[in-house]
């Protein structure tokens, strides 16, 4: 009888050992992103922004894991873009000094937005979630909600919008046939998103008031609904910890 008990746990111990390691094997690393060391040194204000990079990316591992974690590579003289291929995030630094030059101070929250954009993008490929619409909307929409919801920096997509609305009005046909929505638009998209939070009503003196009568209840009747779909749709990727946030 003794001996059948020790067997039972024997065989839980070895049952649970074997469970660790496979675990370890698929999470070799418990994070998302690992941020890459620029492969030539960057100048100081490059240098900047991947110190501020960091601690962001850090922050995101804490509450995130993929079986295998996405690289993030800055450089400068590129606009930011996610390679599937090489499961890259490619951070280029452009838009973040056009937005130093055009809104001095809103280049930190350019720089976070651009770069949960790409994730939305890498975490659309990774966990294989069902794209309903143009994928650069739902990154764009995800990289708002994250800011909002995860970062709980309204203020952040303030001064992005800001930003988005500084650049010059292009209407060339290459913008319009873009898969990106113009600027514009991503404008409004930002707007309606945070008027829907209802986290930062100083976002009501973006708009005028036959917007808000237009389109205000709808952005507050929609925002927690996409709320609700990305984050079950990441829900895979979330440790446990942080798995009923927001
Ligand atoms: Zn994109």
């Amino acid at each position: 009888m003794r001996r059948i008990q020790r067997s039972i746990i024997i065989g839980f111990i070895i049952t649970g050992l074997l469970s660790y390691c496979q675990f370890s094997k698929k999470y070799a690393e418990p994070i998302a992103l690992r941020l890459v060391s620029p492969e030539t040194p960057l100048s100081k204000s490059s240098d900047q922004f991947y110190r501020k990079i960091r601690p962001l990316i850090d922050t995101m591992n804490s509450w995130m894991v993929l079986e295998r974690p996405i690289r993030v590579i800055i450089k400068e003289n590129e606009e930011p873009i996610y390679d599937p291929q090489s499961r890259t995030i490619i951070m280029g630094l452009d838009p973040i000094y056009e937005a130093k030059e055009m809104l001095p101070g809103s280049e930190y929250s350019v720089l976070s937005i651009l770069l949960f954009h790409e994730l939305g993008h890498a975490l659309i490929h990774e966990l294989n979630i069902m794209e309903l619409t143009n994928q650069e909307i739902m990154a764009d929409t995800f990289a708002t909600v994250f800011a909002i919801e995860s970062f709980d920096n309204p203020k952040m997509v303030y001064e992005y919008a800001l930003f988005l609305d500084k650049m010059p009005r292009d209407l060339s046909i290459e913008a319009l046939w873009s898969e990106h929505r113009l600027d514009q638009q991503r404008y409004f998209d930002a707007i309606c998103l945070l008027y829907g939070s209802e986290t930062f009503p100083k976002v009501q003196t973006l708009v005028p008031n036959e917007w808000m009568r237009d389109n205000g209840q709808r952005c507050t009747e929609d925002y927690p609904i996409i709320v609700d779909s990305w984050y079950e749709a990441i829900s895979v990727a979330l440790k446990s910890s942080v798995k009923t946030y927001p």
